[in-house]
């Protein structure tokens, strides 16, 4: 029987797609404490405290670091707006949904962006990229994609930096589906500027979208001959509210999400009590288990190199693509995702991100699956 669809109370959905992921009950109910003023002490020591955890899971030092208003897509918008200037030659990786959508927002910011292109599955390999920075000396920024959603590949970034350094570029990275889910070091491999958003691996609801900004991009920043063209974006007036920095103390610029906060602050607290390495290997460990299922009923994978934290899987011959993500809907309150881009109608997306990622969660959908698909 279909769940009846009621707009007074949500159904309580088991999200197993490309993103909302699952949110604890821990952070539903922060996210219900009473709202305070976004220069209320009290907040702001909430704030602090919660740009230090995010400090923490990204592994950085970086001042810079804080939750841009917006999903994940503001913090894209955010990085390229800051750090990009019109005219400037940029380098994108693109091979898939995201990296295409990273070239349109830096074009936007009237980059002329020089795409480095792999097949949808494939990663972009430090040979490409050494390539094209050889071919386009005076590139300014290289931004590419951790973790491709639309194809569920894993991109490698160690040693990527030192070639970008040797540039004089600056290295940004999409951690919008890796932050909290797969190892990711921020310091230790170089990034001068990372997004990612809450309702990926951190299991909080989307809303917030965290960023870190390196020395060498907060150079950039200073820098600049033109104004940032996004008045709500613009980090030399963010950060004079979220760091305090710049002189003047906290000021007002735009009304902070205050209750997002709250649930930004309990998720990323579950994340550290958990602990990283942990969580880390839980993703792991929750693919490898859906994998070796999956491979057991004949079904194989898109990407040569998977994210742990999003599985994208061939439709198997013969099966309905919609009707079965309907039927995995209305019996049994489980949300897969479709193809994106190029794959629609060729693959499906299984999300095992954050709160998701347990045993019972990929026995289940295995089940559910064996069971639509007999
Ligand atoms: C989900 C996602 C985004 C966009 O985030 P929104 O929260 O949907 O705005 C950007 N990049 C990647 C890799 C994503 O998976």
């Amino acid at each position: 029987m279909p769940h009846p669809i009621s707009t007074a109370f949500p159904a309580e959905r088991i999200l197993l797609g490309p993103g909302p992921s699952p949110v604890p009950q821990r952070v539903l109910r922060a996210l219900a404490a009473p709202t305070l003023g976004h220069l209320d002490p009290q907040y702001l020591a909430i704030m602090d405290e919660t740009c230090a955890r995010l400090r923490e899971v990204f592994q950085t030092k970086n001042a810079l670091t804080f939750p841009v208003s917006g999903t994940g897509m503001a913090g894209m918008e955010c990085v390229a707006t800051n750090l990009i200037e019109p005219g400037d030659e940029v380098i994108v990786g693109v091979n898939g949904v995201f990296g295409s959508r990273m070239k349109d927002v830096m074009e936007r910011c009237g980059a002329t962006v020089h795409a480095v292109e792999a097949a949808w599955g494939d990663v972009i390999t430090l040979e490409q990229l050494t390539a094209a920075l050889a071919a386009h000396p005076h590139v300014k920024l290289v931004g590419i994609v951790h973790a491709e959603t639309s194809t569920g590949a894993h991109q490698p970034l160690e040693g990527f930096a030192d070639a970008v350094h040797a540039h004089g570029a600056l290295f940004a990275v999409d951690a919008v589906t890796s932050l909290g889910g797969h190892e990711l070091r921020v310091d230790d491999w170089g990034i001068d500027a990372i997004y990612s958003g809450t309702q990926k691996c951190l299991s909080c609801p989307p809303g917030l979208s965290p960023v870190s900004f390196g020395e060498r991009a907060l150079t950039r920043m200073d820098a600049r001959k033109t104004k940032v063209q996004s008045w709500y974006l613009d980090v030399s007036m963010l950060r004079k509210y979220y760091t305090g920095g710049g002189g003047g103390g906290r000021v007002y610029h735009h009304t902070a999400p205050i209750n997002m906060t709250y649930a930004l602050h309990e998720a990323l607290g579950i994340v550290l009590e958990e602990g990283l390495e942990n969580r880390i290997a839980r993703h792991a460990e929750m693919h490898l288990r859906l994998r070796a299922g999956l491979e057991a009923m004949g079904i194989g994978y898109v990407p040569k190199r998977s994210l742990h934290s999003l599985n994208c899987i061939h439709i198997p011959a013969g099966a309905d693509d919609a009707g079965t993500r309907r039927r995995l809907l209305e019996e049994y309150g489980i949300e897969i995702g479709g193809g994106l881009g190029v794959m629609a109608g060729k693959a499906w997306r299984i999300g095992l991100m954050g709160h998701g990622a347990t045993v019972r969660n990929v026995d289940l959908v295995l089940a559910a699956l064996r069971e639509v698909l007999r």
